[in-house]
């Protein structure tokens, strides 16, 4: 029998079928079926949301404590399983599946210590008498919209803050992959949560996500996603004076420097372009090599991309899986087609497999001979594929590195501490690795990018505070 799924709204879990969950390395296997709320239903959560939050707001610390510890423990307990589920309905590897489970575990782990770190200030006045007490409180009711491509992590390091500061949510999970948020919610449910201060609700965007843009009583959007969406959801917050965060597209260079080290700079490029399947805003879908390395650097790397096993997801021997769904198979080939037109040579992969089951299997690509002006070079892709651009020099390769609408990650790969020093306080980017992928970052501390990439403050770490709280100033005078 096909797994339902339904809703969270009010402590209550409501909904008629809606969605079916497929599984991208096999498309016979459906995961599940899962409400798709509409408008109505949208606004009761909210309203919900919203009257949960008194009580939720001056609620003792320990209490938000308790929930969000028992759900770090029921999650890391029950790793494998989500994990499994995850690359199932996603389609990245297993493993990944389960390491990106350990670092939603990790999050709320993270986020329960940081109940019993609140701290204000308490600051002299410049009047006589005068006391200045400096708190943050919780911001009201938060909409969390997210994409597929890190289906418990995301909503994990946008939930686990929400829930610490005292905020209630309303949660809308990507479209293709509700099983993950589902279980997330769930567990969260049991832990002990009242009713209305979290809140799911799977469905469309056009239509959920679009009726909580609409929504005069939710106080900050949280969002991650496309740039198109998020441009959205921006000119609606203004519109309802809202605060609002946004972490959208990337277009990460890795520049791999003559004096390299070519093993490093070879694993660098193959984690940082095409595990996960190339589907993280993190990808290095740039890698920009100077001159004396870039013959062997392409050598070594091709050599290495002959070896990555793609496959079933679930299968332990895969290291690529495929990708998510039928459009975004469609997107990457189409990019693929466009480079070629460009006059990009495709020196490796870029071509449909064929596996036991039917799935959106996609080789690894790379173009070399690519331009830093082409479309390749300049638009998110979103999958497997990277182009390698040649520069002369050091200067040439944080040229091209910047020029990017883009700025969340970058790397470099150099044994030069000048170079290396240089690029870390010269890197257009919000995150910058030195000698590691551009994926692949700590749970702890800030996450985030500039230009086109993120706006508003940083997700993560005790920076996410920042989002999740307001602060107040009040003055006493003891008279
Ligand atoms: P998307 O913009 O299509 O969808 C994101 C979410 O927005 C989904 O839940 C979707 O249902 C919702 N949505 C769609 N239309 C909406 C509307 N009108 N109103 C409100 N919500 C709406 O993005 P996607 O395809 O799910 O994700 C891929 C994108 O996410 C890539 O661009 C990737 O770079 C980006 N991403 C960024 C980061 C980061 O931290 N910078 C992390 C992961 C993914």
């Amino acid at each position: 029998m096909t797994l339902f799924r339904k809703n969270l709204i009010d402590g209550e879990w409501l909904g008629e079928a809606g969605s079916r969950n497929i599984n991208p390395s096999n498309t016979g296997d459906v995961v599940g079926e899962y409400a798709s709320a509409g408008p109505e239903q949208a606004k009761q959560a909210i309203a919900a949301a919203k009257a949960a939050f008194p009580a939720w707001s001056r609620s003792a610390p320990l209490v938000r404590h308790a929930v969000l510890k028992k759900a770090s423990d029921e999650i890391m307990a029950r790793k494998d399983e989500i994990g499994r589920n995850l690359a199932r309905e996603e389609g990245k590897t297993l493993a990944e599946g389960i390491g990106e489970t350990i670092r939603a575990a990790q999050l709320f782990d993270f986020f329960a210590g940081e109940t019993l770190r609140l701290s204000g200030e308490l600051v002299p006045s410049v009047r006589p008498g005068v006391g200045v007490e400096i708190t943050r409180e919780a911001v009201g009711v938060v909409g969390i919209i997210t994409p597929w491509n890190f289906p418990i992590a995301i909503p994990a390091w946008k939930i686990a803050p929400a829930l610490a500061y005292g905020n209630t949510i309303v949660f809308k999970p990507a479209e293709l992959v509700p099983e993950s948020a589902w279980t997330i919610v769930d567990i969260l449910h049991r832990a002990g949560l009242p009713k209305g201060v979290l809140n799911l609700v799977m469905g469309k965007g056009s239509v959920v996500g679009q009726a909580m843009l609409d929504s005069p009583d939710v106080n900050a959007i949280t969002f991650t996603g496309s740039v198109g969406t998020g441009k959205r959801v921006a000119a609606a917050s203004v519109e309802h004076m809202r605060k609002f965060q946004l972490e959208m597209g990337g277009k990460n260079p890795l520049v791999v420097l003559d004096d390299a080290h070519l093993g490093t700079a070879v694993d660098c490029a193959v984690n940082g372009a095409y595990f996960s399947t190339g589907q993280r805003c993190t990808a290095s879908s740039r890698l920009v090599v100077t001159d004396g390395i870039h013959d062997r650097f392409v050598a070594a790397l091709k050599e290495r991309m002959e070896k990555l096993v793609v496959g079933d997801a679930l299968d332990a021997k895969t290291q690529i899986g495929p990708v998510v769904d039928a459009t975004q198979l469609k997107q990457d080939e189409d990019y693929i087609a466009i480079g070629r037109k460009e006059g990009a040579e495709l020196a490796f992969g870029g071509e449909r497999l064929d596996a036991a089951t039917p799935g959106f299997y996609l080789t690894p690509a790379l173009f070399t001979g690519a331009t830093n002006a082409m479309r390749i070079s300049r638009e998110e892709i979103f999958g497997p594929v990277a182009n390698v651009i040649r520069v002369g020099d050091y200067d040439e390769a944080l040229a091209v590195a910047n020029d990017t609408p883009f700025g969340l990650t970058s790397g470099i790969c150099t044994s030069s501490l000048k170079h290396a020093t240089h690029f870390k306080r010269n890197s257009e980017a919000g995150m910058v690795m030195v000698n590691l992928p551009t994926a692949g970052v700590d749970f702890h501390v800030p996450f985030g990018g500039r230009k086109g990439s993120s706006y508003g403050p940083r997700e993560q770490g005790r920076y996410a505070m920042e989002f999740y709280t307001t602060v107040k100033t009040a003055y006493s005078f003891a008279g």
